[in-house]
This record gives C-alpha cells, structure tokens and sequence, in this order.
C-alpha cells in the first residue's frame, strides 16, 4: 500500500515538472546531468523570481527612461553621481547596449529571456489582450533588417545617445510598439520579439556563435513523449522546441529545460552552427543584416560624427544650397522628435544637416557592403558549377562567418560612448586603444576560422585558398573601416 502511494506520489511530480525527471532511476540521465545543464533546471524550477527580477527591471528601466527625459539637460560639470540624466545615459548607452551585445557571445539570447523589459511586458501584455492570430504580414523576413536598419538611422538623427527625450523616444516607442503587439496577438507569447523587435535579428545572428544552447534530443523526445503526461511548455518567442537545431531563436529562458528528458542545456564549440550551416538554410535576409546593416550601417553611424569627410561635404552641401536653395534646408525648425533640436545645448541640426548624416550613413553602408559582398562573391566562386546550391546561397553562407568581426564592431561603436563617458568622469582610458586593437583583432580571426571551416568542402586546396584569400579581404576591409574611426580620426 505505501509502495504504491509512493509510486503515485511520483508519477505527480512527474506530472507537475511535465518531464520524466522525476521518474527517472538514480544513475540515469538526469541523475548525470552537467552544471549547466542542472543550471537551465534551475532557471524553470525558479520561474517565479525570474519573473520578480524581471519586473524589478522594467520597474528601472521605466524609471530610467522616463525621469530623466522630463528633467532639465544637464549642466557640463554634471556627473553620473550627482546628475540623474547623466547616470541614465550611462546605464542606457554606457553599459546596457555594448554589454548586451557582449553577453550574446558568451550566454546567447540570456538578455531576452530573463532580463529584457521589452519581453517581459510585451508577454505580459499577451496575457491579457485580444489573443489574435499572428498576422502573414508579421512573417516578413525583412523585418529584423528593415528595424533595425531605420532605428539605426533615426537614432542618429535625434541623437539617441546624447539626450534623455531622444531615448525616450526611441527606447520608449519601441517599448510601447512592444506592448500594443503583445496586447492584440499571441496568448503569453512574444509576438514582438520573434518578429518586430528592431534588435532581433541582430541578437539572433550572434547567438549562433554562443558556446550555450538547449540542445533537443528528437530520440528521447519521441521515445517519451507518448509515455508521460505532458505539460506543455509555453516557449514565449514561439521556437518549435522539438525542431530546435540552433541558438538563433531561442531566449534561453529555460522553460523547456528537462522537458521530456529530451531538452537540457549544454556547451557546444562557439564555431559549430556557423560551420555546420548548410548553403540553402543560408537566408537572404541574414546576409543583408550582416553584411550592409551590422557592418555597413553600423560604420556610418559610428563613422559621420568624426569624420573629415563629413565635414568637408557639409561645408561643399552648405555653400551649393546657399547660392542655389532650397533655403529651407538650412532651417533648423524641425521639431526635436524628428532632428536633433536642443537650443539650450548648442545642438541643433538644420534639415540640411539631417539630410546630410542621413545620406551620409546610407551611402557609408552601401560602398562598405558593397566591398564586402565583393569578396564574399569572389570567396564563393568554387561553388560557381551548375549545381544547387548556388553560388548566391554560398555567398550568403559565407556573410555569416562575418558575424563575430560585425558583432564586436557593433560593440566597439556602442562602447565609443562608454569611453566618451568614463572620460567625462576623468577616469583612466589610456588601456583603451590596445583593447579596441584586441576586440578587433579576435572578431576578425574569429571569422577567418570561421570561413575556413565553411569552405572545408571547396575540393582543390588552391581554390580553399583563393576563396579564403577573398574572404580575409573583405574582413581587412571591415577592420580598417573601423580602426579609421578609432585609432586615426577619434584616438
Ligand atoms: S526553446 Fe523556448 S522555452 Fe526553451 S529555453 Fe528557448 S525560449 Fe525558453
């Protein structure tokens, strides 16, 4: 009688867990599970304070965004310590962004599943709200390049980094955008983070080279799945767990770790899905943000402001429209929401101006692209046989061994603010250049691994060499575009 109601006591915590876990004999898989994997166990076991942290974020963040931006602008002599809006900017552009970004390296997609506000109050949103059907328009793949893209630009434009009003409206729109799509679709999904987020296919590129993922066993899975009773997980960004081959989708979250006996956590070589990427899963709409917003993009927005360049063609733009018009582009009426319009602080962009960094971000992204593609058009030249996959598809595979060197450029560009800061705090950043060499130096060999591993299967050794020759061009090109800005024009 006891043995059976011990029996049945376990087969509902096996029931609760929505796993065999609790079935499982001592000495079985479960009972060998590594740290990290025991670690993702760890995260669904404790959902309730991921959830406490979570809204103690969004909690800061609101308040973050919000007080500063209704504060009067910060006198010079203002510090992170004794200036509330000077201690925003930090937290914002000073450490949240380049962190984050660094923290795909190491920990995939963490920021998103445990700590993003975005996610947090868009699914909480999707709790509460109309519970529609994901619309075909939604699906678009374009989108995460197309965000990311326009935020890239517009966040220029307004001056995101420098005033507290403009990352209210850039950080504070997103999050808003976040709400209302959560609000009309999904049920306690993410709708917004699996396909309008303007820095999701950003962080899903990225997350394919972290060393963590949940790895799917499908055996297990199938072998248990008719066995037990199945609770079913509630991935909130929508990731088709039992298919789950990579780290690009999921937010890492944990809810689905030890379900079935078939999902844990687990270490992999940083360099194997890239590697492993086969030509035809190669998306167009990956390439596109690798190659012309992560790198192209990325170095017009970092590059216009300490350019020579740029000061030389406002100078030549100036003049042509003074003695020709339009007059009204040398206006600067434009309201604060639209251009960069701060009297009180000497900043004001005229339409001109607007027009000018606009175009100068586009063009700087289309010739770095451009150059960039070249090379990988010629590093894919091998698969140029009348065969599938083309050559286009290879070429595509091979932007994505681009990842590490955009990745840690973008970095570099969002921690350029960082520096600015902790000089503004008169604090020590003579190791900063040596640093910016490394970071720079490791994203580029990072990728020439990377390339070489994907042209593995190029059958002539001369040609693997050309091809990689064509590739370390491309990358040389990207790190000059870069040390350009940091160790010539912005020392
Ligand atoms: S697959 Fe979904 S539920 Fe599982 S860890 Fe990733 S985001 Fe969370």
């Amino acid at each position: 009688m006891a043995a059976a109601r011990t029996a049945r006591a376990a087969i509902g915590a096996a029931r609760v867990s929505g796993s065999v876990a609790a079935l499982a004999a001592p000495g079985s898989r479960r009972a060998t599970r590594t740290w990290i994997a025991r670690y993702g166990d760890w995260l669904r076991a404790h959902g309730a304070l991921i959830r406490a942290v979570q809204w103690i974020v969004v909690a800061i963040y609101a308040f973050l965004i919000i007080v500063p931006a209704l504060s009067p602008l910060p006198g010079n002599d203002a510090h992170a310590l004794d200036n509330l809006t000077i201690f925003a900017q930090w937290a914002f552009w000073g450490v949240w962004w380049p962190f984050v970004i660094l923290s795909m390296f190491v920990a995939g997609r963490t920021w998103c599943g445990v700590f993003c506000p975005e996610g947090t109050l868009t699914e909480a949103a999707s709790r509460f709200g109309l519970h529609r059907a994901v619309p075909r328009w939604m699906k678009w793949g374009g989108w995460p390049f197309v965000a990311f893209a326009l935020t890239t630009v517009f966040g220029q434009l307004v001056s995101v980094y420098q005033y507290a009003q403009a990352a209210m409206l850039v950080l504070g729109g997103s999050t808003l955008a976040a709400i209302v799509v959560g609000f009309v679709y999904g049920r306690e999904k993410r709708v917004w983070c699996r396909h309008l987020c303007p820095v999701n296919g950003v962080f899903a590129v990225l997350a394919r080279v972290a060393p963590v993922h949940y790895r799917v066993d499908r055996e297990a899975w199938a072998r248990n799945a008719g066995h037990v009773a199945i609770h079913p997980v509630n991935c909130a960004p929508l990731v088709r767990i039992r298919r789950m081959t990579g780290a690009a989708d999921c937010h890492m979250c944990g809810r689905c770790s030890g379900h079935l006996d078939a999902v844990e956590m687990a270490w992999r070589p940083a360099s194997r899905e890239v590697a492993a990427l086969q030509a035809d899963d190669a998306s167009a709409w990956d390439a596109m943000l690798i190659v012309f917003g992560m790198i192209g993009l990325a170095i017009g927005a970092f590059h216009w402001n300490a350019s020579p360049w740029f000061v030389q063609l406002k100078l030549a733009a100036a003049g042509f429209v003074i003695d020709h018009g339009p007059q009204w582009l040398l206006q600067d009426n434009a309201p604060w929401w639209l251009l960069t319009h701060y009297p009180a602080a000497n900043d004001v962009f005229t339409w001109l101006d607007g027009l000018l960094i606009a175009s100068y971000i586009v063009a700087t992204g289309a010739v770095v692209a451009a150059a960039v593609w070249a090379s990988l058009w010629v590093a894919a030249r091998p698969y140029a046989q009348p065969s599938t996959p083309s050559r286009l598809q290879h070429a595509r595979k091979l932007a994505c061994a681009l990842v590490p060197l955009a990745g840690l450029g973008v970095f570099l560009g969002l921690s350029s603010l960082t520096v600015t800061l902790a000089r503004a705090e008169g604090l020590a950043t003579g190791a900063v250049p040596l640093l910016r060499a490394v970071v720079l130096a490791i994203g580029a060999l990072w990728s020439l691994r990377l390339a070489w591993l994907q042209l593995a299967d190029v059958p002539q050794p001369s040609q693997r060499w050309t091809s990689f020759c064509a590739f370390a061009f491309g990358v040389a090109l990207v790190a000059a575009a870069w040390s350009i800005l940091f160790f010539h024009w912005s020392r």
